[in-house]
Parts: structure tokens; sequence; C-alpha cells
């Protein structure tokens, strides 16, 4: 299929999304463009659909950016080493967390000891020996 044996509608669609990037059905609708069209521009191979946004088809996907947002900025057990991303402790830090919080749990330390970030506590809670004891023990 060729862009220039488009209808004056694909065709809009088609410049919209090229233009634009990636575009969301919710955008489409916002400029006045039926998402039936870039439906059929996705039909025909001229556009990309990813399930969020429309591309253009010959354009590579970026790469997954969502990562960068989920970065917990640092290792979880507080100690405020930067990390690479998709890591969550600096090697052996982990470690260093479950004996803190055991520590907790045996009351040697205190519950402010412990970082309360919301992503250490998310750890926590799926953390492999986490325990009811334990999860009681510090309060999670
Ligand atoms: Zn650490």
């Amino acid at each position: 299929m060729d862009v220039e044996m488009l209808s004056r509608k694909e065709r809009r669609a088609y410049d919209f999304v090229v233009k634009s990037g990636a575009v969301t059905r919710a955008r489409l609708k916002s400029v006045g463009i039926e998402v039936r069209f870039a439906n059929s521009l996705v039909a025909c191979g001229l556009l990309a659909w990813d399930g969020k946004s429309y591309r253009d088809a010959e354009k590579k996907a970026p790469e997954a950016k969502e990562e960068v947002t989920e970065a917990t900025g640092g290792c979880l057990c507080g100690c405020g080493a930067e990390l690479a991303a998709k890591r969550r402790f600096a090697q052996g830090h982990d470690a260093k967390l479950y004996s803190s919080v055991l520590k907790v749990a045996r009351g040697q330390a205190a519950k402010s000891t412990l970082p309360a970030t919301s992503a250490t506590v998310a750890y926590l809670r799926g953390a492999p020996w986490m325990t009811a004891e334990i999860r009681k023990a510090i309060g999670l």
C-alpha cells in the first residue's frame, strides 16, 4: 500500500502519527481523527499499533523507556549507593537488609533503622525469606 493511495482522512491520520511519533487513541480523538482510519493504516502496514499507541511502522519502537520511571533510585538497603538499571541492591546488600530486618524483628534495633521507601517496603513484602512473624514484628 502506498501513502499516495490513501483517502484524505487516512492520509491525515497517517501524517499526524508520523509527525507526532507515538499517538494514543485519545490523542487521535482529541485532534478529530477517527480511530478507524488509523486502524485501517495498521491493517495495511503503514502504521504500527503496540497496544497503547500508533506509530510509523517504518520506525522502530523506542527501547523500553518505562524502565527509567521504575528505577529504584538506589540500593534498597538504604545505603544510598547508585545502581545500574534493573538492579535492586549493591553487591551483598540484600543480605545486609535481611540482617537489619532480623535485628528489628528480634528487638535488637529500632524499626526506624530500616529504610521506609516504597521500593524497599515493596521488596520486603515479597522477599523470599519474609515470614508472617517477621512481617508482624517490623510492622509491614
Ligand atoms: Zn545498599
